[in-house]
């Protein structure tokens, strides 16, 4: 705004205008990325204790037409800003689905789970329980094998719409994973408010946890809440056997990271 003075109007460089102009070219391209089939989903593996793959975590890409594959970090952002983040969702949620349902009668693929994340923008939609519960009916797949990842960013705006929507996804059946865990401000007390099943401690906490005294106290502490409270503890970013080793030793049950499997597309998971 002009009235915001000197400085601002000295920020408006011409490669500002190049990447706003560019911002809004990639949000135009992504408003035809669902209808023109763009979207991809790739499959990251949980593994046990064990090592044995117990489900996936799904993650969102974007084939872009120039522009390659494109992750998350990309778009998403873009998505939730233009409103898109609702189809994008939605789309990302019929395929796991989908999937879901695919395993149900097969022995082998029938206890694999599959978490999918959700962004505060999609929670905040007054209909997103309805949806949420049209695509399982649809599909025909098992609730209790479908996880939300949230994170708790996204109750910061109505705590209380948001507790209600998730009481009555938890009561359909649906897991729901508190991602990112330890990073935020807040997360002691949405571990008490929120219906949660399962946690996830954030990479950062992970990646020196072999070296790093703090980080492994931590990363502890998280283990002993969680389940002390009764959740499920999921350590995400585990790049090494020595962090395996060392967040295993905590009594974590569920491991995540590239030790195990990177996020590929689904044919690449089942070989
Ligand atoms: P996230 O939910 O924390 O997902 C984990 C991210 O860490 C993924 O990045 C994954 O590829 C990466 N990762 C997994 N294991 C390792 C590891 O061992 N080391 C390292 N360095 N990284 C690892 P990705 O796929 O780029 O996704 C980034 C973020 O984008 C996700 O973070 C999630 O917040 C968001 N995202 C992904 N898919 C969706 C989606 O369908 N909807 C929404 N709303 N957000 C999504
Ligand atoms: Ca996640
Ligand atoms: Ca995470
Ligand atoms: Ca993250």
């Amino acid at each position: 705004a002009k009235s915001a003075g000197r400085d601002t109007l000295r920020l408006y460089t011409p490669v500002l205008e190049e990447r706003l102009a560019e911002r809004i070219a990639l949000g135009q391209a992504l408003r035809r990325a669902v209808p023109e089939g763009q979207l991809r989903l790739h499959y990251q593996p949980l593994v046990d204790r064990a090592g044995a793959c117990i489900g996936y975590e799904a993650l969102v890409r974007w084939q872009h037409p120039e522009r390659g594959l494109l992750a998350p970090g990309a778009f998403i952002a873009l998505a939730e800003a233009t409103g898109l983040i609702d189809e994008i969702g939605l789309w990302v949620l019929e395929q796991a689905c989908s999937q879901l349902a695919a395993w149900r009668d097969v022995p082998a693929f029938a206890p694999l789970s599959v978490a999918v994340n959700v962004s505060a923008a999609q929670l905040r939609h007054p209909e997103v329980v309805e949806q949420i519960a049209a695509v399982l009916r649809r599909s025909g797949a098992p609730a209790a094998r479908l996880t939300l990842e949230l994170t708790e960013s996204m109750l910061q705006q109505d705590v209380e719409d948001g507790v209600r929507k998730l009481r009555a996804l938890r009561a359909l059946g649906i897991g729901l994973a508190l991602d990112d865990f330890g990073t935020g401000y807040s997360s002691l007390s949405y571990l008490k408010r929120l219906p949660l099943t399962t946690v996830k401690i954030d990479r950062s906490f992970i990646r020196h946890i072999d070296a790093d005294g703090q980080d492994e106290a931590i990363a502890r502490a998280i283990v002993g809440l969680a389940t002390t409270l009764g959740l499920r503890v999921v350590a995400e970013g585990v790049e090494t056997q020595a962090q395996f080793e060392r967040v295993a030793a905590l009594g974590c049950e569920a491991f995540q990271g590239y030790l195990f499997g990177r996020p590929q597309p689904l044919a690449d998971v089942a070989a």
